[in-house]
């Protein structure tokens, strides 16, 4: 019995690649409709007003849009330097060595034609990604900022409370050293 993996491609063979690309679109925020602005209704029923964090990054103030990248993959002409055979899987590089972007077989055709139906095919496949990672992205921040409400509250409270403390002992300090004169 022999074992044989079979190389689809020949080195220095030029084939269609159905290669990465995309571009940009700015969506009105889902979480805030544009108005850069949530309320968040507390267990007690108070109402709090902030700046909304889905479409902020960072401590940049609120956009009101958020950015979705739209995949638009496209036959790209592709010359095949090297392979990397790792287990049974193949890869491709442009290059004389392993580096770079990786050309997996089944990204690769040698008629244009079908490497358009693959990029046809993946590109929903992206898109429907990123979809997930903006609802996975609105429910992080929609969390962090109920956490931040909640947070923020019992500190002050708490505050409040050692203010109360810290008056007490003042006050009682007082008390003491006017007795001593
Ligand atoms: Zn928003």
């Amino acid at each position: 019995m022999s074992a044989t993996i079979p190389i689809p491609f020949a080195i220095g063979e030029t084939v269609w690649h159905a290669g990465y690309g995309s571009t940009e679109t700015f969506d009105e925020c889902p979480e805030c409709a544009g108005t850069k602005t949530l309320t968040l209704i507390q267990g007690n029923g108070e109402r709090v007003s902030l700046a909304c964090a889905c479409c902020s990054s960072g401590y940049d103030p609120s956009r009101g849009y958020v950015k979705r990248s739209v995949s638009a993959r496209t036959p790209h002409p592709v010359t095949l330097g090297s392979i990397s055979l790792r287990g049974a899987e193949i890869t491709y590089f442009e290059g004389e060595y392993p580096s770079g972007t990786c050309l997996n077989p089944q990204d690769l055709f040698r008629d244009q034609a079908e490497c358009q139906k693959r990029c046809d095919a993946l590109n929903p496949d992206a898109d429907a990604q990123e979809h997930n990672r903006l609802i996975a992205n609105m429910m992080d921040k929609r969390g962090k900022m109920a956490w931040s409400v909640h947070y923020w509250g019992r500190k002050v409270k708490d505050l409040e409370r050692n203010l109360k403390a810290a008056r007490a002992r003042l006050g009682l300090c007082k008390e003491r050293k006017e007795s001593t004169q």
